[in-house]
């Protein structure tokens, strides 16, 4: 059963409600992100800041073209994802971070919100897009998740394009892991000496997220999810975040939404954040900005604050109206949706 969503003008969390149906009929939409984190004005240079918009502008574009060529929502959610991917930009195929053993190990998902098929990939090492890899598994294997040399040899038996390591590198995340493995160093020579010291580099979620992600509503009013992520700085080897966890970092159902996710994946783990959003709006009736703030706002934070942590995070989410959710508890995500005129808009910061 379908149930009544939508919710205009309400106001949720002290914030007013972002929703918004396309203009199409049936509705179509797509919204993208591109990572949560410590963005506020001032920490990008001004090209720093175009380099992000051109891209999410790019990705957001290439999955509304799809749809509106009456392409499916899985086709646009890969199609976005597979461009955040390509650029260095996001942490994600070629910009993904290293772990603490200097490699990249990259980690994917997707689902179909109309079968409720989904497909997942974790710990690759030579796959230039984990998100068709992940599409793959869902379409032509019978498992839901295949992860690290398995993977690999499925995605070369189909024809997946693979790369060699040296394909991740980036400069710029692997100084970040420098500078937290120094950190650390420091602070274990620190400790064996009686002395406590924080960690601050480990906490930058420049150095830390940056994860992509889609969710599109398509003309036959199926929802699709995509999610993708180098995961984090500095991980230890065999780390798996919530990107690839169905229900987690990735989910979608033709009767509540599709979501999303990025930020600190241990707690999106534990709290099944992309299906508990999707739950509350199945089981409550919730509108989809008020079911993303519930998590995202609340519960997200308590669970951390139960670790002294700042569990931090967002997500993006929409339904089959085309309405859309998006809820970030950190300072900023990079995101960008198609407002109702079918004009792109791309957003970086919190206001
Ligand atoms: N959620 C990702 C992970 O924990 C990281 C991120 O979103 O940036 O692997």
């Amino acid at each position: 059963m379908i149930l009544p969503l939508t919710a205009f003008g309400q106001k949720s969390a002290g914030r007013e409600v972002k929703q918004l149906q396309s203009p199409q009929n049936p509705a179509l939409g797509i919204v993208i992100h591109g990572g949560a984190g410590v963005i506020t004005r001032g920490t990008l240079t001004p090209e720093q800041e175009k380099e992000y918009r051109v891209v999410l502008e790019q990705a957001v574009l290439a999955g509304y073209k799809v749809l509106q060529a009456g392409g499916t929502s899985l086709d646009a959610v890969e199609a976005a994802v597979r461009i955040m991917e390509d650029s260095p930009l996001f942490n994600a195929g070629k910009g993904a971070v290293f772990t603490s053993e200097g490699t990249n190990e990259l980690d994917a998902s997707i689902m179909d919100g109309k079968t409720l098929k989904a497909g997942a990939v974790a710990t690759l090492k030579h796959i230039k897009n984990p998100i068709s890899l992940a599409r793959l598994v869902m379409q032509k294997s019978p498992h839901v998740m295949m992860i690290g040399e398995g993977a690999e040899k499925f995605a070369r038996e189909n024809g997946v394009e693979t790369v060699p390591q040296s394909y991740f590198f980036t400069q710029r995340r692997f100084d970040a892991l420098k500078r937290i493995q120094e950190e650390e160093k420091k602070k274990a020579e620190a400790e064996k000496a009686g002395k406590k010291v924080s960690l601050v580099e480990s906490k930058k979620d420049e150095n830390r997220h940056g994860t992509v992600g889609a969710v599109a509503v398509d003309k036959f009013g199926n929802l699709a999810a995509a999610t993708s992520t180098g995961g984090m700085t500095n991980k230890k080897f065999g780390r798996v975040g919530d990107a690839p966890i169905i229900g987690a970092g990735t989910y979608a159902n033709n009767n509540s939404c599709a979501v999303s996710a990025t930020g600190w994946g241990e707690y999106f783990i534990r709290l099944g954040v992309a299906r508990d959003i999707s739950a509350i709006m199945e089981y409550q009736a919730m509108p989809i900005q008020q079911a993303v703030d519930a998590v995202i706002q609340r519960k997200l934070p308590a669970l951390g604050k139960m670790d002294n942590e700042d569990a931090d995070g967002g997500v993006i989410a929409i339904d089959k109206f085309g309405n859309i959710g998006i809820s970030f508890n950190s300072e900023g995500m990079y995101r960008a949706y198609i407002d109702m005129n079918g004009k792109p808009v791309v957003q970086i910061y919190k206001d």
